[in-house]
């Protein structure tokens, strides 16, 4: 362990259980010394989240649903009862209709366009406008993407045009909160296996597909993601914003299929 998040308070959203890649990275600042506070969406989720939290020192344990702008207020008003600054905030949310996630992205309906838009992209824009006001010290701000905002990927159709807006959002809230030493990044994670991707079609073989074809020839996990996340939330990325870093094996940099790999 180190102390690179020594007196560094921050707020996780979305994690939903010990496979979520908020949880590699609530692990990994906990154990550089972060103080945490958790928000998840709906009681269902409480009773997994409570407990995690607890695993790393942390009772501030807070519902928030990130579509419902009152609901973002409640969540803001009672961390500030607990604490006066915020430091650094990890938005690990994305939604949309899993009937949508395979087929066609020519298919996609305007109302699951809508939902998915609003809950994984502007819900990081909504965050921001309350977490400004709480990081009176400066701050970092790190989002979740995926390669599918850059590349057609099988299946990800309305989340990949959500991520690509996701990640121009990245860039315009880190020139408009970076006069006040607020930064702002995302990780483009590689495929992991949560709750979240389980509602991608064919996502074994993706999985397989990026194992056989990273430089690395692995798939990341979310100890990967917690690390580099550890990087862009603590003072080593000090210098760092408006980045997309690439936490996927270095699969990004590919062109072709490799000649080694096996048929799949
Ligand atoms: P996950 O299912 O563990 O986390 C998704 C979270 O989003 C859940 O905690 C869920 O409660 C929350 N959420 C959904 N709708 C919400 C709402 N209206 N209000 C509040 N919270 C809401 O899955 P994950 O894979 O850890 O996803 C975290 C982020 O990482 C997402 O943005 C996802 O798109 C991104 N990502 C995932 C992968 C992957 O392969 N798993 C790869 C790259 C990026």
């Amino acid at each position: 362990s180190n102390q690179l998040m020594a007196g560094k308070r921050g707020l996780i959203m979305g994690l939903a259980n010990d496979k979520s890649i908020a949880w590699g990275i609530a692990r990994a600042v906990a154990d550089a010394g972060a103080e945490l506070a958790f928000s998840y969406q709906g009681e269902a989720l409480k009773k997994r989240v409570a407990p995690l939290a607890g695993q790393l020192g942390s009772d501030i344990v807070l519902p928030c649903d990130v579509s419902d702008e009152d609901s973002i207020d409640a969540l803001f008003a009672a961390v500030k009862e607990r604490w006066d600054r915020l430091d650094f905030i990890v938005h690990a949310i994305g939604f949309s209709d899993k009937n949508e996630l395979r087929g066609r992205y020519v298919d996609t309906t305007r109302g699951n366009f809508a939902m998915t838009m609003d809950i994984s992209v502007y819900s990081f824009t909504a965050v921001m406008q309350r977490a400004e006001k709480m990081m009176t010290n400066g701050g970092s701000a790190l989002t979740l993407t995926y390669y599918g905002a850059e590349r057609v990927m099988p299946h990800y159709n309305v989340m990949g045009v959500a991520k690509a807006a996701l990640e121009a959002s990245v860039r315009y809230l880190a020139e408009d909160l970076g006069k006040d030493g607020i930064r702002v990044n995302a990780i483009s994670a590689g495929p992991i296996k949560t709750l979240a991707a389980s509602g991608i079609g064919d996502f074994r073989y993706i999985m397989k597909w990026n194992e056989y074809n990273s430089p690395l020839r692995r798939n990341v996990t979310i100890d990967d993601v917690g690390k580099s996340a550890l990087y862009l939330l603590s003072d080593l990325g000090s210098g760092v914003t408006g980045e997309n870093l690439h936490v996927d094996a270095g699969y990004h940099i590919v062109g072709m299929k490799a000649v080694d790999a096996p048929d799949i």
